[in-house]
C-alpha cells in the first residue's frame, strides 16, 4: 500500500493508493497518518478495511500531494553512506555511521517548491531512501530485529547548503534545516512492498541532465544496521524519518560544482517508491 496525504499544507487529508492505482479516503479511520497512527496499527487498520471494501474512493483531482506523514517527530540523517560519495567529497569511508539531526519542519510534499536560503551560493541536492518508523525501537538486540519496527519507506531529498554545512561550524546542521528542505514522497509504501530495501535503484536530474544514478545496495551500512546502531543512541518513535545517505553526484562532488539557481528543476526517483520533483526559488 502507498499511503499519502493529499490536499493543502496543513489541511491534508489522509489516503491510501492501491495495487489498481485507486485511491481512496482514509478520513473514517484517521484525522491523520502521523506518528500516533502508525502506533496504533494503523497499516493492519487500513489493510482490514480494504479487504472489507469499506473505504470511499477519493477524487484526487487538483489535489496537492503532501507529505506522506505529518509532523515527524525527528528526522535523523547519515551522513556519507555511499563510499562513491565519501570520495567525491574527500572524506574518509566512516567506521561508523556519521549521525546528524535535521529539523522535522523541513518536510515539505514532493513536488512542492523549495527555498534557496538567502545568502546561499552553495544549495545542493542529495536523492536518498527514507525510512518510516512505525514502533518504538529502544536498543534493539540485533539488525535483524528491525524488519518490525520498520512501517516503510519513502523517497528523502536531504537538500543541503554547503557553505553553511561545511564553513560556517564544526557540526553540519546549520546547512541541513533551512526552510523546506526536505521534501519526501509522494507516498510512504509499506514495508510489505518493500521486497529488499537494498536493491533499490535512486536517481536524481537537474533540468533534465541526470546527477546521481546509485543503488541502495551500495550503502556502507544498510537500513537494518543503521535502525538497530541508532536504537543503541536514541529511542526511535513512531513517525519518525531517518534519512539513509546519498550515492554519488551531488553538486559538492562535480568538477564544476553546479550548485542550485532560482528556476532550477529538480527530478528524483527510487525504484517502487515513485517519483519527486521541485522548482527551486529564492527564499
Ligand atoms: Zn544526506
Amino acid at each position: 500500500m502507498k499511503l499519502m496525504r493529499l490536499g493543502a499544507p496543513g489541511k491534508e487529508i489522509p489516503a491510501v493508493r492501491t495495487g489498481d492505482d485507486t485511491v481512496y479516503g482514509l478520513s473514517d479511520l484517521t484525522s491523520d497518518i502521523d506518528g500516533a497512527f502508525l502506533a496504533a496499527e494503523g497499516i493492519d487498520r487500513i489493510r482490514e478495511a480494504l479487504a472489507s471494501d469499506s473505504l470511499p474512493v477519493l477524487d484526487t483531482e487538483g489535489l496537492r500531494v503532501g507529505a506522506p506523514i505529518a509532523r515527524p517527530g525527528k528526522i535523523v540523517c547519515i551522513g556519507l553512506n555511499y563510499s562513491d560519495h565519501a570520495e567525491e567529497t574527500g572524506a574518509a569511508v566512516p567506521a561508523r555511521p556519521v549521525v546528524f539531526m535535521k529539523d522535522p519542519a523541513t518536510v515539505v510534499g514532493a513536488y512542492d517548491q523549495v527555498l534557496i536560503p538567502r545568502g546561499s551560493g552553495r544549495t545542493d541536492w542529495e536523492v536518498e531512501l527514507a525510512v518510516v518508523i512505525g514502533r518504538q525501537a529502544r536498543y534493539l538486540a540485533s539488525p535483524e530485529d528491525t524488519a518490525s519496527v520498520i512501517a516503510g519507506y519513502a523517497i528523502s531529498n536531504d537538500v543541503s547548503e554547503r557553505e553553511f554545512q561545511l564553513d560556517f561550524s564544526p557540526q553540519w546542521d546549520l546547512g541541513k534545516s533551512c526552510e523546506t528542505f526536505n521534501p519526501l514522497g509522494p507516498w510512504l509504501v509499506t514495508a510489505d512492498e518493500v521486497t529488499d530495501p537494498q536493491a533499490l535503484g535512486l536517481r536524481l536530474s537537474v533540468n533534465g541532465e541526470p546527477r546521481q544514478d546509485g543503488n541502495t545496495k551500495n550503502m556502507i551500512f544498510d537500513v537494518a544496521y543503521v535502525v538497530w546502531y541508532l536504537s543503541q543512541y536514541m529511542v526511535l518513535n513512531p513517525g519518525d524519518v531517518i534519512n539513509t545517505g546519498t550515492p554519488a553526484g551531488v553538486a559538492l562532488g562535480l568538477p564544476d560544482a553546479p550548485y542550485l539557481r532560482p528556476g532550477d528543476r529538480v527530478e528524483l526517483s527510487i525504484d517502487g517508491l515513485g517519483r519527486q520533483s521541485q522548482t527551486f526559488a529564492q527564499a
